[in-house]
């Protein structure tokens, strides 16, 4: 389980596990929000409107989920964890942290990694330099990020992105995947 604060990098993490390490499972969520330019619907998100993630939510098909920064709604869909798991599989999930507090409790026996910046400097420059959010997205996203980064002491393991590469490796080494 990968959490941390926003534009800390878990997406790049992630990228760089599912180009290098096809032996690690992982997870697509769905969400609420809009694709970003690139974003392929299946292979980052499954995207969906109000109507389905509500739809999802009343049928339990979601193993957690949460409305993230006041905006969008984020899920893991439930049956493929469980089906990768049974394979034997390692999983990765990449989502917030309230929704890494609620597989805390569902799932207690799973690895939380804290992914966290160099420094704050670094984590607000990241969030600018990303230019896909307006000036009231930006900082309603570093609220959000300010009260991730106290939840580090909550996480099993604290891996520090200032390499993508560096990061990736020590990610799936934690996970017991032999590189
Ligand atoms: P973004 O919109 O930048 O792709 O993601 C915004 C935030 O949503 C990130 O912090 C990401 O970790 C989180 N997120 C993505 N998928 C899920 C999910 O399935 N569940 C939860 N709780 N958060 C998610």
């Amino acid at each position: 389980m990968l959490a941390g604060p926003t534009a800390v990098g878990k997406g790049t993490v992630s990228t760089c596990v599912r180009e290098h390490h096809p032996d690690v499972w992982l997870s697509v969520s769905a969400t609420t929000r809009a694709a970003r330019p690139g974003e392929v619907d299946g292979v980052h998100y499954h995207f969906v409107d109000d109507a389905r993630f509500d739809q999802m939510v009343a049928a339990d098909e979601l193993l957690e989920w949460a409305l993230v920064h006041g905006r969008a709604r984020y899920g893991t869909p439930r049956r493929p964890v469980e089906e990768a798991l049974a394979g034997g599989r390692a999983a990765l999930l990449e989502i917030d942290l309230q929704g890494a507090r609620q597989v805390r409790r569902t799932m207690p026996g799973a690895l939380f990694v804290f992914l966290a910046p160099p420094s704050w400097d670094e984590l607000v420059r990241r969030l600018v330099g990303r230019g896909t959010e307006t000036a009231e997205e930006r900082g309603r996203r570093l609220t959000t990020a300010r009260d991730e980064l106290a939840a580090e002491p909550e996480f099993d393991v604290t891996i520090v992105n200032d390499d993508v590469q560096r990061a990736c490796a020590e990610l799936v080494d934690r996970m017991g995947v032999v590189a």
